[in-house]
């Protein structure tokens, strides 16, 4: 189904900074890049929301009948320390702290990324290419990058001549940073560095004799430059030019400045259509650090093992509440947000369990088709998944009435209804109706009422019936314990 045909989607073009009207350069196609996550360690939250607001995405331009080839890399190699192109490599470095090979580090990281993926229920690209499996198509880049003159080569390694670039096009452009005013303010080259002006990035460096990871080149043996890897790729599964390019704001500058830089002295065109950039994920209002212990791991947030958090929550609970937040706001985590984000969760998937009861009548009392476009509204006004939430809860009161029967919809109308709140709630939300509700203190309550009510028993000499609640609850698993300061329970 071609839904998309209907639908007027805009999106924030991080580079004209406004809402256009989005359009694929192919009718019914898409090509989408997102910046994958360095796996030297496990998966950062902040990053996990990032992917988790690009899979919402994905998931829409999906349920709207779009074809997608959706690309997000991993980057194993290449990425160091600093943006200053200096310093270790971040795999070689755990590698050399663990004794491990690199690509046990690469391996052990990349599993725990998949795992969180699919836990948050974030289907996988289409293609998830790896940067030391696109070396050859670096090396190529490069070497069309030095015949337009762009770059320059020092002792082995190879450098992007930024000012040169500038002179006929904008670096700059995406960041909204004045090439003009970084030089004026930056000082001059302490001697240390090889590069010309402090502006220019590595394109392939020399390895040091220590440095583990290195592949051999016209210019020396070394690693790609770590912006690099995302031009090869992109370019190579989507095109000199594609529609979507995303990552987290972080990545803005240098990383896909440098991107169009590269990519533009190699096709002569711009790269890509729309930029988006998913904003950061702060925690109890401060930035996420774990140095000051503000800090929390995806699987710790699912297990409870934290001592941030009032108790566990579930991965699509945890979706739930990052997705109440628009993909552009700062998002601040918090126990609090999130219990109340678990109610909210429990009462959505129990209003969708009651609509497969509801019987249709005679006439529609409710307008659908207005609900139809409201939440279609929301999602095509930059992917507003609060606003389609707020939505979603109109229909958990539509529901409410319907099961009341203070409010009636027709066989067709109920169908309908039926199929779009699954299509948001599942297909396109990716939320899981497979969370259970945590009932152990309801159940100690119980069982504290039916201790009151033995207590009462005996106090009314009734042995019987203080006996019979004694025996039937260890029967169930339950233990009753009189001691001097009262009685206790333990369940088995
Ligand atoms: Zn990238």
């Amino acid at each position: 189904m071609e839904l998309y045909k209907h639908q007027n989607i805009k999106i924030y073009n991080s580079l004209s900074k406004s809402k256009e009207t989005f359009k694929s350069l192919e009718e019914g196609n898409i090509g989408m890049y997102v910046c994958g996550p360095t796996v030297y360690s496990n998966v950062h939250l902040g990053n996990v929301r990032t992917f988790m607001s690009f899979d919402l995405i994905y998931r829409y331009f999906l349920h709207l009948g779009y074809k997608v080839r959706y690309v997000r890399n991993i980057t194993d190699a290449g990425h160091l320390e600093n943006d200053a192109d200096e310093g270790e490599d971040r795999i070689s470095k755990k590698a050399r702290l663990e004794q491990l090979e690199p690509m046990e580090v690469v391996q052990q990281y990349t599993v725990d990324f998949h795992n969180i993926m699919n836990k948050m229920n974030n289907l996988p690209p289409s293609i998830e290419p790896t940067a030391t499996g696109h070396i050859i198509e670096q090396i190529e880049i490069i070497k069309t990058i030095l015949e337009k003159g762009l770059a320059y080569i020092v002792d082995g390694s190879v450098y992007f001549d930024v000012l040169k670039y500038n002179e006929t096009a904008q670096y700059g452009i995406l960041s909204g940073r004045n090439i003009e005013d970084a030089i004026h303010n930056t000082r001059t080259l302490d001697g240390q560095s090889e590069k010309k002006n402090p502006q220019d990035f590595a394109l392939w460096k020399k390895a040091k004799p220590e440095h583990i990871m290195r592949w051999p080149s016209p210019w020396s043996d070394g690693f790609p430059g770590w912006h690099l890897e995302c031009t090869a790729m992109s370019t190579k599964y989507l095109g000199s030019k594609f529609d979507i390019h995303g990552g987290g704001m972080d990545l803005k500058f240098p990383h896909h400045e440098c991107e169009i830089a590269q990519a533009k002295s190699c096709n002569q065109t711009d790269p890509v259509n729309y930029w988006m950039h998913a904003n950061m994920l702060i925690m109890n209002g401060q930035k996420m650090a774990k140095s000051t212990g503000n800090f929390i791991l995806p699987n710790d947030i699912f297990t409870g093992e934290n001592t941030i958090l009032s108790k566990a929550f579930a991965p699509s609970v945890v979706r739930f509440f990052m997705l109440q937040a628009h993909y552009r706001s700062v998002l601040d985590f918090s126990s609090e947000a999130l219990e109340a984000s678990e109610k909210g969760f429990f009462k959505l998937m129990e209003a969708v369990n009651n609509l497969t009861n509801i019987k249709a009548g005679r006439t529609s009392s409710i307008n659908i088709k207005a609900w139809e476009d409201a939440c279609y509204s929301a999602m095509n006004d930059d992917f507003n998944s609060p606003i389609l939430i707020a939505q979603l809860f109109e229909a958990v009161r539509y529901i409410n009435l319907l099961k009341l029967e203070s409010a009636t919809l027709t066989q067709e109308d109920l169908d309908r209804f039926t199929t779009l709140i699954n299509a948001f709630v599942f297909d396109v939300l990716g939320l899981e109706n497979n969370v259970k509700k945590d009932t152990s203190s309801q159940l100690g309550a119980v069982v504290e009422v039916l201790i009151k009510l033995r207590n009462e028993a005996r106090a009314n000499k009734n042995w019987a019936l203080s006996d019979q609640i004694r025996d039937e609850l260890l029967e169930k698993g339950i233990q009753l314990k009189d001691g001097k300061e009262g009685t206790t329970f333990s369940i088995n």
